[in-house]
């Protein structure tokens, strides 16, 4: 069993980055600027974005904060979208999802410019990635794709099933893995709360991506031996030994799973970094579409 190390992958994907950065303005252009928008105060979005915007600074990046009261309109967010689409400095905008009930993600979204949309997430981006065009891809399942790319995993031919099927990470995942590229080129299932049989399902996976956000719902018995394990679930459970008072969760046994696994991401420090990692490419790309 090889752990697939999101630290490391993360970690060598900002160096370059950083890198290139310092090349940008050897040569007096602008460096890339992300603005990242957070409504509320929801703890564990307070950290993701937090994590986003230590990234560009480690980078090299600009980034802008911008913060919002959870009972702000959906109007009044949507004439803060339009404010960064028109702000030339700003090469990418994220909104960090999950918005309060009262606001519509879907508007949101739609309402940036497809240009920053670093997220992945706009229907032309959507649009662009299922037709294999150059585009944003959601930066989840496309930092999947850089860990397998990194291992040198030939998924070629491989049965990948894909438990989870939301618009960020289950779907696009499918699509990806079933793309006729490297990584990809699987056959893919993709599975849901509706699926009967799911057990035997996953037990014939060669790459099993867990999404569902269900805390080590996939034990031992529901896999292979030498399967491919991604594990993307990120929840918070009570835990009174830690000073947060709370650890995360994959959607994985890791103890159980493990060692039947040729591969396998921890959580923490499997796809988290990697997501980040993804979101500064995309944002890296945004930039140089502009200039
Ligand atoms: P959603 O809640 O949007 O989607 C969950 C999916 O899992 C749905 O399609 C749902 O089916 C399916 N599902 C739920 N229960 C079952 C079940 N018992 N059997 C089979 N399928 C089931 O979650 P997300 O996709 O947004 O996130 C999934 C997990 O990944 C969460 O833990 C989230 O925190 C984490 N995450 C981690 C990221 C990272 O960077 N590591 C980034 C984004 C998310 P149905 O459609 O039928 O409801």
């Amino acid at each position: 069993m090889q752990i697939l190390d999101g630290v490391l992958v993360s970690g060598a994907i900002k160096e370059a980055l950083k890198m290139e950065v310092a090349q940008l303005i050897t040569n007096g252009k602008k460096v890339p600027h992300l603005a990242a928008v957070l409504v509320g105060n929801n703890g564990a979005s307070e950290t993701y974005v937090a994590s986003k915007v230590k990234s560009c600074a480690e980078i090299g990046y600009k980034s802008t904060l911008v913060r919002l009261d959870a009972t702000i309109s959906e109007n009044k967010l949507l004439g803060v979208i339009e404010e960064l689409n028109a702000d030339m400095d700003i090469d990418g905008i994220l909104v960090q999802l999950p918005l309060p009930k009262h606001i519509s993600d879907e508007k949101v979204i739609n309402a940036i410019d497809p240009s920053k949309d670093v997220d992945g997430f706009h229907p032309i981006s959507v649009g662009r990635m299922v037709l294999g065009a150059p585009g944003f891809i959601p930066a989840t399942p496309h930092g999947i794709m850089l860990l397998l790319e990194h291992y040198k995993i030939d998924t070629r031919g491989m049965h990948a099933v894909v438990v989870g099927r939301s618009n960020i990470v289950g779907r696009p995942m499918s699509i990806l893995l079933s793309s006729n590229s490297n990584p990809g080129n699987c056959t893919v299932t993709i599975c849901h709360s509706h699926t009967k049989n799911l057990r035997e399902i996953c037990l014939q996976a060669d790459l099993l991506v867990a999404a569902l956000g269900k805390p080590e719902f996939v034990k031992a018995d529901m896999v292979k031996e030498g399967a491919i394990i991604i594990d993307v679930g990120i929840t918070r459970v009570v835990d009174t030994s830690k000073k947060s008072g709370f650890a995360l969760k994959g959607d994985v046994d890791f103890a159980s799973v493990s060692p039947k696994s040729s591969y396998i991401t921890p959580v923490p420090r499997g796809v988290g970094p990697m997501t980040i990692a993804a979101l500064m490419k995309n944002t890296f790309k945004a930039c140089m579409d502009k200039n």
